[in-house]
């Protein structure tokens, strides 16, 4: 199978999208899902966060829009409002050759009432959570008539989530003759029943939980007592230098717990859990990815299928509960060619799921006792996250405010300004955008932003602490 885009039989337009992207060739689950989807089969496909199963379907499922009829062709569902971010992005920036493409979130955050306007100017692709979704389609204010292709993203995560019923609804209320299509990053049996429930003789494609890239994956497991457990973290993220640190707990109030202690020791740490609201997430995401905060702390449910390049090491803080997880949270280090680290406390209870994993992958896992990680200073400890290189500034305007991030950069370098190597990632959001700036340009990009520079507009403008 060829795995260069160029053998899909793709508009030369897409091709070409997809050349200045950057996308070189298809990932596993691409170069097997993408054929099947442009022949119109259902689809039921399983690989990890991270593999590339979003173009895997927004690639065929573009294919398939017709701009000039001007209503909803196509409707993903997603589990979290951020999700639906990220995936409206990815359709947009893939679909950016056909101007007159509209692709609408629905999913909460702001009133309905906004929801209902971009309805009402005319979408071809809708992307929402099934609450928000169910909500606008129950009220008549999202016509399915038209749609042939039903995408559920984070099938598993949105069972969990126990979307379940509200999935049915939507699908019932969409035309029995569309392509229904899941993607999913582990295989529970729910999914199992729902496919059998509601696609036509789906193929089956499973991607394994790459064990190349496992193999790339220096994994350390350290034996530890659960009350020392966060000193030896302490002593473990001073003795290497790390950049971007992602740590899992089992729990929401572990997460809150360690937070607080890495505090103290002066480290750069944020947390992710389920409660905190779309604001709170997009600025402690925006902040991770510029390395603003260097160390995230984070429950399963809330790191779901959030895509953070470049990360130097996850940490299993907790051991995680099955032999799938470890993978699925490990996985997230060690990309893109770097040379990542996992490593994972276990208690002397939880040896058997230690086997387990042993059981489930053929790499080599190293197993050390705390007490071999070498003392450190105090002093030392503030090593971690301390030497922020980048600020994240906030700006109350988004893509809905036509905001681009060409107007960003221009009030920011224009008129002999910030030195444009100053600027980092800029990150457009529907409401808000996020750029990222080095600490000793902070303070002046702060005074250009707010000084009515963006498209001659104020904004409120903010450093995100
Ligand atoms: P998943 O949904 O499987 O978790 P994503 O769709 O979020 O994964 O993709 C992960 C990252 O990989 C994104 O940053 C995306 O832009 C990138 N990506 C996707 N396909 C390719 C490709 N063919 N080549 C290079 N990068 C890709
Ligand atoms: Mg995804």
């Amino acid at each position: 199978m060829s795995l260069r885009f160029e053998s899909l039989p793709l508009t030369p337009e897409m091709l070409k999208v997809i050349a200045d992207i950057g996308y070189v060739q298809q990932t596993p689950i691409q170069a097997q899902a993408i054929p099947l989807l442009l022949e119109g089969k259902d689809v039921i496909a399983q690989s990890k966060t991270g593999s590339g199963k979003t173009a895997a379907f927004a690639i065929p499922l573009l294919q398939k829009i017709a701009v000039k009829d001007n209503f909803i062709q196509a409707l993903v569902l997603s589990p979290t409002r951020e999700l639906c971010t990220q995936v409206a992005r990815e359709i947009r920036k893939i679909g950016r050759s056909e101007k007159n493409l509209k692709v609408v979130t629905l999913s909460g955050g702001h009133a309905a009432y906004f929801d209902v306007k971009s309805l009402e100017y005319g979408a071809h692709i809708a992307v929402g959570t099934p609450g928000r979704l169910l909500d606008l389609i129950n009220r008549d204010k999202l016509n399915l008539t038209h749609v042939q292709m039903v995408v559920l993203d984070e099938a598993d995560r949105m069972l969990d989530m126990g979307f379940r019923d509200k999935i049915e609804e939507i699908l019932k209320k969409t035309p029995t003759n569309r392509q229904t299509v899941l993607f999913s990053a582990t295989y529970p049996n729910t999914i199992e029943t729902l496919s059998r429930q509601y696609q036509k003789s789906p193929k089956r494609i499973t991607i394994d939980a790459a064990e190349d890239e496992i193999q790339a994956i220096e994994q350390i497991v350290i034996n530890t007592h659960p009350a020392t457990k966060t000193d030896a973290l302490l002593r473990f993220l001073a003795s290497r230098p790390l950049e971007s640190v992602l740590i899992f707990c089992n729990q929401k109030l572990t997460v809150g717990e360690l937070v607080t202690d890495l505090r103290k020791c002066g480290s750069s740490v944020d947390k992710l859990h389920g409660d905190l609201d779309q604001g709170e997430r997009e600025r402690v995401m925006a902040k991770f990815r510029n390395q603003t905060t260097r160390i995230l702390v984070a429950t399963d449910v809330a790191a779901r299928g959030i895509d953070i390049a470049g990360l130097d090491a996850v940490i299993n803080y907790d051991f995680p509960g099955d032999p799938a997880q470890y993978v699925h949270r490990i996985g997230r280090t060690g990309r893109a060619g770097k040379k990542g680290v996992a490593v994972s406390f276990l208690t002397s209870r939880e040896s058997e799921k230690l086997v387990a994993v042993r059981d489930y992958i053929t790499a080599e896992i190293s197993v050390i006792e705390a007490t071999e990680i070498k003392k450190v200073k105090q002093s030392e400890f503030k090593r971690v996250g301390t030497p922020t290189k980048m600020e994240t500034i906030s700006i109350s305007a988004g893509r809905k405010d036509k905001i681009r991030a060409g107007d960003i950069l221009g009030a920011l370098t224009g008129d002999v300004g910030i030195a444009g190597t100053d600027v980092g990632k800029i990150e457009i959001l529907d409401r808000v955008s996020f750029v990222a700036i080095t600490q000793s340009s902070a303070k002046q990009a702060m005074t250009r932003l707010s000084g009515g520079k963006i498209k001659g507009r104020k904004f409120i403008v903010q450093m995100v602490r």
